[in-house]
């Protein structure tokens, strides 16, 4: 079964199946040890392994299905209701070392090593982080040049977790053109004039386009929760608005890849004492930070809620051990590298002819 996704009149491009694409989507996932595991399969949970210490509906994993089938049947069935008007977002498991939220799954930070670096060696990283942007940079002319769909990259973490420095790194060289960075930033008073998500889907990327969100979504449940600026009952039910908001974007073309930096407050500590010991740091300092440090446990057990409830087949969260950032750097421009690579976009179909043309003088 192929799925046509465009507009009238462009050359059309084929998305994978649902079946083809949920093929190694999420089936594979790998712990912070690099260990394969399969999911709907049961396996054994290691020291640093994978997220979550109960799954929290009531079945034991065995007997699940796949997510990837959940979603893959989710896909077909949404497909039958609108033919041609949806298409399956493909994606690829995440580079070892990253680890990736199952569905269903409690998250568990705790048991996530923010040092881990998967045993690379710093300057072998350095030189493979370069072959990553090369490869993201390639994907993009082709997204780009298709303009059939989009990719969206959520950045999230506690402050001084590297989202700033991770974009810079990541997308050195990606042609501005097709990528745009959106930072968000406490809601001005229009944008909370409207509902919570409507700042965040203005922004998600157009056709052709990789979207970067500098926080995001996220943040109206973390801190918000965490400073307590709307009721329990509200930043709760937006669990499930986000999930339909992202399974909105996913069926729309847009692939949602999200990014954790986990950090420890260790590495805070010593990031926010730079920044005011080297004068050349001293305008990302924030006095600001150093309160909000003291609302870690808060934000940990909000981060914990989000990644867990919002960790979706078509949409989990991926968690970065971020305390050694040329690791963080290199698994993230790979795990975006091998997204695009999986939604394997094309040039469009040359016009008849087209090298037997002849500018005229
Ligand atoms: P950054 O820390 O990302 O470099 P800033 O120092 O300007 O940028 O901080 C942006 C601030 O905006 C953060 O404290 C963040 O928590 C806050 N913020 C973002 N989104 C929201 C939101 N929806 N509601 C309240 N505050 C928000």
């Amino acid at each position: 079964m192929s799925y046509k996704h465009g507009k009238p009149g462009r050359s059309r491009t084929t998305l994978k199946s649902p079946e083809t694409a949920s093929q190694g989507q999420l089936s594979d996932t790998k712990d912070t040890l690099g260990k394969k595991f399969t999911l709907g399969k049961t396996f054994t949970l290691g020291k640093n392994s994978v997220l979550g210490k109960k799954p929290r509906g009531k079945k034991p994993a065995g007997d699940r299905p796949p997510s990837s089938a959940l979603w893959a049947s989710e896909a077909a069935q949404i497909a039958d209701a609108a033919p041609g008007l949806v298409g399956v977002a493909a994606r690829a498991p995440a580079a070892s070392g990253i680890v990736t939220v199952r569905p269903g799954w409690t998250c568990d930070l705790s048991a996530i090593d923010p040092n881990a670096d998967g045993g690379l060696d710093k300057e072998k990283a350095k030189e493979a982080l370069i072959a990553e942007r090369a490869r993201i940079k390639a994907l993009q002319e082709r997204l780009y040049a298709e303009h059939q769909r989009s990719l969206l990259v959520v950045f999230q973490a506690i402050d001084t977790g590297g989202k700033d420095g991770t974009i810079r790194n990541v997308f050195e060289g990606v042609n501005p053109q097709g990528c745009r960075v959106w930072s968000f930033k406490v809601p001005s008073s229009e944008e909370r004039d409207h509902d919570f998500l409507w700042r965040y889907h203005a922004k998600a990327p157009a056709r052709g386009m990789i979207g970067v969100f500098n926080r995001s979504h996220y943040e109206d449940v973390l801190v918000v929760r965490v400073k307590d600026l709307v009721p329990d009952t509200v930043w709760r039910a937006r669990y499930g608005l986000i999930n339909d908001f992202e399974r909105m974007l996913t069926v729309s073309g847009t692939t949602v890849l999200k990014f954790f930096l986990h950090i420890s407050k260790d590495e805070q500590k010593e990031r926010l004492e730079a920044r005011i010991a080297e004068p050349e740091k001293h305008w990302k300092f924030d006095a600001a930070d150093l309160v909000e440090r003291k609302s870690w446990d808060a934000y940990q057990a909000a981060f914990t809620d989000a990644l867990t409830h919002c960790s979706t087949p078509e949409a989990p969260w991926h968690v970065v051990p971020a305390n050694r950032k040329w690791f963080r750097n290199l698994v993230i421009a790979r795990t975006i590298a091998d997204t695009l690579e999986a939604m394997d976009p094309r040039f469009p179909e040359a016009q008849p002819g087209v090298s037997e043309m002849k500018v005229p003088d």
